[in-house]
């Protein structure tokens, strides 16, 4: 059987494109100031940044997180929710590139591809001017475009994105994150688009350069691992050639 063909490459922000662990981390001390009146320094995962880095990929999502590792209320958490956009905005702390995605991006110019992250969508364009390939992104979904409950794992933003690049009924979209919230994210999308009909399928791709714990230990493992950014573009070759398993990846 001939398998659908690649309709779109859709990506994570951070730490897919941008590192901006130091950046994420500078703002949630300054979040978690505000909203619990205690020093950043109190909480051991903001003192160090590898603690941070630990936490983070820890926990599903960021209300997890805050939930448990700094104990705050519901009604805290949609206060610190609120705080990010601004701080963000405010927040000088350098972020980077990784090496090469820029190249990939372009590369990746004859399919349409968009974003959906829970960092700001104020950040992520202005880090795609920065690169110079703002032009080649069809949709950014920031966390400021989905609602509080419809954060990922929720596929409600990655949703958006299939139904923005593509209008056939088949085809194989990549979604590339560092995350394990990321491949979950597609597996829901995945469970929706099942649920529709068609043969619109999400191929979860592991972004092993900027993650920061093993691959094989997320509790949805991707479809595929992209050790380098330049791994994207040989996966996404082997989906254009119609290769890609479509099963779940506990069925293969
Ligand atoms: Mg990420």
């Amino acid at each position: 059987m001939i398998k659908p063909p690649l309709a779109a490459v859709v990506w994570d922000f951070d730490n897919t494109l941008v590192d901006t662990r130091a950046r994420n981390r500078s703002v949630t001390r300054r979040i978690i100031e505000a909203v619990t009146g205690r020093a950043a320094d109190e909480y051991p995962i903001l003192a160090e940044q590898h603690r941070y880095d630990a936490a983070i990929f820890e926990w599903q999502n960021w209300q997890d997180l805050y939930r448990i590792e700094f104990e705050l209320s519901l009604d805290q958490i949609r206060a610190a929710g609120r705080l990010w956009t601004d701080y963000q905005r405010e927040d000088e702390t350098p972020t980077s590139w990784f090496d090469g995605i820029d190249d990939v991006i372009r590369e990746l110019e004859d399919w349409p591809q968009a974003i959906v992250s829970m960092n700001t969508q104020a950040n992520i364009q202005a880090a795609l001017e920065v690169a110079g390939v703002a032009s080649l992104f069809t949709l950014v979904i920031g966390c400021d475009d989905v609602g509080f409950e419809r954060q990922k794992p929720n596929a409600d933003g990655l949703l958006q994105c299939v139904e923005a690049l593509t209008e056939a009924d088949e085809g194989t979209l990549l979604y590339v994150g560092d995350h394990p919230v990321d491949a979950q994210c597609a597996a829901n999308a995945n469970q929706e688009l099942q649920r529709r009909g068609g043969q619109l399928r999400v191929v979860a791709v592991g972004a092993a350069y900027g993650t920061h714990g093993p691959l094989d230990g997320w509790p949805i493992r991707p479809d595929f691992h992209a050790e380098r950014p330049a791994d994207v573009l040989s996966i996404a070759g082997v989906v254009r050639d119609g290769r890609t398993p479509l099963a779940p990846a506990k069925d293969r």
